[in-house]
């Protein structure tokens, strides 16, 4: 076959120019990248021989080598394992699989910051050649397949494609060396000491050796043995005291695909029947993708010491699904399947062990490190609320550690407990408020009887917080109440009201309400005077029972049927424009135009707390007409 040249998919080629152009400080890593690949290649080689599935493999001597050529200036990394077929090639080097790729470099543009995280959470690793490389050239051949592939390119538009009769199983990668600049962390990567020191820093915890092969010598010499450069020891089994922290890290950003440190390290080692090490991180930063259906979520598994699978999803449940490490169990087979695991008891057993060991971590970092926990919560609180619904069995330590924003203040966020503590004498609820930004939340009309009276509410805005409040019901047996949900009887508690006025008012209104009843008949199912309201003139609230129109929506989006609930919508008797109206209905034979005035004042209500009146056309046309007659 001829060679070919293809163009690189579009957002390939952006990142390629982010690599070329180099945003980052620290070059070196391009090595830890393609080591992290080649082992990689080398686990999934030595899992498929595990299952017998690559009977034509030589699985003898796996390894990975680096060898340096001086004279040309090129470096090359090498494994014998999987490698790849002509079409692998071309769909896993020249493309970007993943779909969010686009929009997020269209976020990021020159955000530096950014483009370093980019690198990790879309498995750029490969490019990262080109920031110390003007050409790599990439040399393969799929285990047990007869003819190998070789792929070219400077970066630029394009990369060429052809099949070779020899080539030995495996990878390499060579990379042809721009010229060394220091003083822009270039660093002269022909220099063994250099390359020495890079695979030591960020590669020696992987499992297969990485061999030095030595240079060239006279003829007639015997070649000196190659070196191997890392200690090849897993951390997770080596004790606490003997590993730093930065070992740790390195490991993390080679299974997490990670290019920062983690937020925390988790180390769990459970002896007895069931024998397993366990190493887990908390990222720093959620990936952009965290509630996408596709995500891929889970640990690695070992078994004593042999890689089995990458996101092994039975060992932490969904609502965890952003730690990342390595579980090493004992007492497995080697060949036990996703189907096994997920039925296996001792799985069970320990996923439940571990799932309390992350909680436990959160708490200690919330009682020792307050800001580090804020982090964490800001990048994953959303993700772990999920728990408060799923896992019954955990709630408590859950909601522990969940903090909310509240009115009580406008940049620390209260737990449930402090909320309690705060709770005003009478008080007997924890109130809340759902919605789709702080903002829009606390300019809501359902709001202004709880601001008047100074009492606090917790604001509400991840979509997953109208289900766990729901699920979770109470707090120190304090129920917990939306302010846009049920009847609230603020004035109950209220001495200076008097029962007999606002029966009185009742009396005054009746009329009005179940005619107005009778016009919103299609949304509304009852009209009454509100106790929530001190500015707005109306508001609609759901019934205590029903779902709201944010859950519904949620529904739907599933795909699941649910009927709209009708609402209720109160309106606010100390307003002029409620009295204005309630005057006019009493007076007026003819109410048509006051119809309209009915409906008008049900699509503010909607308005205001963030929705849409039914039919936007005719809410403007209304409006139109009224403020023309106003002139
Ligand atoms: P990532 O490693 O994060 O997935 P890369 O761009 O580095 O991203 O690699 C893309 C894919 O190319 C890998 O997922 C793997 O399937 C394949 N690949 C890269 N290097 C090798 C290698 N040395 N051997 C076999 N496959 C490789």
């Amino acid at each position: 076959m001829p060679t070919e040249t293809f163009e690189f998919q579009v957002e390939a080629r952006q990142l390629l120019q982010l690599m070329i152009h180099s945003v980052y400080s620290n070059k070196d890593v391009f090595l830890r990248e393609l080591v992290s690949n080649a082992s990689d290649a080398l686990d999934k080689l030595r899992l498929a021989a595990l299952r017998d599935d690559a009977p034509d493999a030589d699985v003898s001597d796996l390894h990975i080598e680096i060898e340096i050529d001086d004279d040309a200036r090129t470096l090359t990394v090498r494994d014998n394992g999987i490698g790849m077929s002509y079409d692998e090639v071309g769909q896993l080097i020249g493309t970007i699989a993943n779909s969010g790729t686009a929009e997020f470099l269209k976020e990021l543009k020159d955000a530096e910051e950014a483009a370093e995280g980019l690198i990790g959470q879309f498995g750029v690793g490969f490019y990262s050649g080109f920031m110390v490389a003007d050409e790599v050239t990439l040399l393969t051949r799929r285990a047990g397949e007869g003819h190998g592939t070789r792929w070219t390119s400077r970066g630029e538009g394009t990369y060429t494609l052809e099949t070779v009769d020899e080539a030995p199983q495996g990878t390499s990668v060579t990379l042809h060396l721009k010229p060394a600049d220091p003083e822009n962390q270039l660093h002269d990567y022909t220099s063994v000491w250099k390359i020495k020191e890079i695979v030591k820093r960020y590669s020696d915890f992987i499992t297969w050796p990485i061999r030095l092969v030595p240079e060239k010598q006279g003829d007639g010499d015997d070649p000196p043995e190659p070196e191997t450069l890392n200690s090849m020891k897993a951390l997770w089994a080596r004790p606490r005291d003997e590993v730093s922290d930065d070992e740790y890290h390195e490991l993390y950003k080679h299974i997490g695909h990670d290019w920062r440190d983690p937020l925390e390290t988790i180390r769990l080692q459970a002896e007895g029947t069931f024998e397993y090490q366990a190493l887990l991180f908390l990222p720093a930063h959620a990936p952009h993708d965290l509630f996408t259906r596709d995500f891929q979520r889970g640990v690695q598994l070992y078994v004593k010491r042999v890689f089995i699978m990458d996101d092994c999803e039975a060992l932490l449940p969904p609502y965890l699904r952003f730690v990342k490490g390595v579980v090493d169990a004992a007492d497995l087979s080697l060949n036990v399947s996703r189907e096994i695991l997920q039925q296996d008891r001792h799985i069970e057993m320990m996923r439940r062990r571990l799932t309390k060991k992350v909680l436990s971590t959160v708490k200690d970092m919330k009682a020792k490190d307050l800001e580090k926990y804020a982090t964490f919560w800001r990048e994953f609180g959303a993700a772990l609320k999920e728990g408060l619904v799923m896992d019954a069995e955990n709630r408590e330590a859950i909601l522990a550690v969940s903090s909310f924003a509240s009115t009580h203040d406008d940049s620390e966020p209260t737990t449930l407990a402090q909320y309690v503590e705060r709770m005003k004498d009478g008080q007997d609820d924890i109130y809340y408020l759902t919605g789709e930004s702080r903002q829009s939340i606390e300019n809501s009309p359902h709001m202004e009887a709880f601001r008047d009276r100074g009492i606090e509410v917790l604001l509400l805005t991840d979509p997953v917080d109208e289900v766990w409040v729901d699920a979770v019901g109470e707090f120190d047996s304090r129920k917990l109440r939306s302010v846009a949900k049920g009847e609230i009887d603020l004035d109950a508690k209220d001495d200076g009201k008097d029962e007999s006025e606002r029966e009185k008012q009742s009396e005054d209104f009746a009329g009005l309400l179940g005619w107005m009843r009778e016009q919103l008949d299609e949304d509304i199912k009852e009209v009454r005077l509100s106790s929530r309201l001190t500015v707005s003139p109306a508001c609609v609230v759901s019934d205590a029972h029903d779902l709201t129109p944010a859950l519904e929506n949620m529904y739907r989006a599933m795909g699941q049927e649910v009927p709209r609930a009708k609402r209720i919508l109160e309106l606010n008797p100390g307003h002029e424009l409620v009295k204005g109206l309630n005057q006019a209905y009493k007076e007026r034979e003819d109410r048509t135009g006051l119809a309209d005035t009915a409906e008008l004042l049900h699509g503010l209500a909607v308005l205001a707390e963030g929705g849409q009146p039914k039919e936007p056309a005719r809410f403007v046309k209304l409006v139109a007409e009224r403020m023309e007659r106003a002139l």
